[in-house]
């Protein structure tokens, strides 16, 4: 049984999601305590539940201790069954962080899944939609399986009740070399809202085309979606290259102005295009399980963030393997499994 400190590192929810798709791979049983040890609020909360709830679902596992509030969990793996599979994130908690929990054990399955997830589709401190399915799921597609998602509505904090649907082709994961981005592809900064005065969205495209401001003028838009799926609205900045797209969000929050989020967002995007690295922070993080599982590999990347150096420490403890981060010349970092 393997044993982890949740307060070590980053000391957030990803120790858990991890260690439980991790588990399902392996079969080996953990037991996480001081869950979420880093956090204000420790201890699970109704999304973290949600992800293990699925990983017991598809996995055949048993979970002492899960419920919200939770700060210590013992997990045991059994028969990870593909198939089809709805859950659901009670409040608007985050269907991408599901996806992360359950994907790695289906994409290595002996058949298809298809699951339907409802919750929250963009959700600040989480993947959206629109990075898993152009920045992170196309990576996994070039690695062997095949993963299509789709959006069939869109779900804000604190209302959720978006929707994706995902289809899910196994196969083994092979290494893949992600060292070159290629030539840049097309620029796109969108502004979508819903349940929202439109003025909200065109104050963040301005702020965006001001610190953006060699990308082409068609490059921004506005979307407006039907206002029931509101109120809400995120800033999707997306740099397309030959080998990988990189998608930064600025999410819309109370009390956090148009401009400022805007201005943010459009500053992480000018850093990354700055740095030449293949994935951004937060894809980062996410190639690290992928990349152990098939053995072997490489991709560039920025700094090392908190949640890689977390996530690799969880990784060795179940596979025995280092993702080792060398800092290049030009400032980017090669990763190698
Ligand atoms: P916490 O315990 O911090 O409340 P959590 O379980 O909600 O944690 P984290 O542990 O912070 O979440 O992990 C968040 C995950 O979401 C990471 O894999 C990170 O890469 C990803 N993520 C966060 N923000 C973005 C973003 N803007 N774009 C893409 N991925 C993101």
């Amino acid at each position: 049984m393997i044993i982890m400190d949740g307060s070590e590192g980053e000391g957030g929810g990803q120790v858990v999601r991890t260690a439980c798709a991790l588990s399902l791979v392996t079969g080996e049983p953990f037991r996480v305590v001081n869950v979420r040890g880093g956090r204000e609020k420790p201890g699970l909360m109704r999304q973290h539940v949600t992800a293990v709830e699925a990983a017991c679902a598809i996995g055949g596992a048993t979970c002492e201790g899960l419920h919200v509030g939770s700060a210590e969990i013992g997990f045991r793996p059994g028969r990870v069954t593909p198939g089809e599979y709805r859950f659901r994130v009670g409040t608007a908690g985050s269907t991408g962080l599901v996806l992360q929990t359950v994907l790695p054990p289906l994409m290595l399955a002996d058949a298809p899944s298809r699951l339907v997830l409802e919750g929250g589709t963009h959700n600040i401190y989480a993947p959206p939609f629109d990075f898993l399915a152009r920045s992170f799921l196309p990576v996994i597609n070039r690695m062997g399986p095949r993963v299509e998602a789709r959006l069939v509505r869109h779900g804000f904090f604190p209302r959720g009740g978006g929707r994706i649907e995902v289809d899910i082709y196994p196969a083994p994961l092979q290494p893949i070399e992600c060292v070159e981005r290629g030539a840049p592809g097309e620029r796109s900064a969108t502004a979508v809202f819903a349940g929202l005065p439109f003025d909200i969205a065109d104050r963040e495209i301005k702020a965006a085309r001001k610190v953006l401001d060699d990308w082409p003028e068609d490059a921004f838009a506005v979307r407006e979606l039907p206002a029931d799926q509101g109120p809400g609205t995120i800033l999707l900045l997306e740099a397309a290259f030959e080998h990988v797209t990189e998608v930064v969000s600025g999410f819309g929050k109370l009390g956090v102005s148009a401009e400022s989020l805007a201005r943010t967002a459009a500053g992480r995007m000018a850093g990354y295009l700055a740095s030449h690295a293949f994935a951004g922070p937060y894809l980062q993080d996410q190639l690290l399980l992928p990349f152990a599982l098939a053995g072997g590999g490489a991709f560039t990347t920025v700094k090392p963030s908190g949640h890689s150096l977390t996530g690799r420490e969880v990784i060795e403890r179940f596979l025995g393997r280092r993702c080792v981060f060398q800092q290049q010349g030009s400032g980017a970092h090669l990763v190698t499994v």
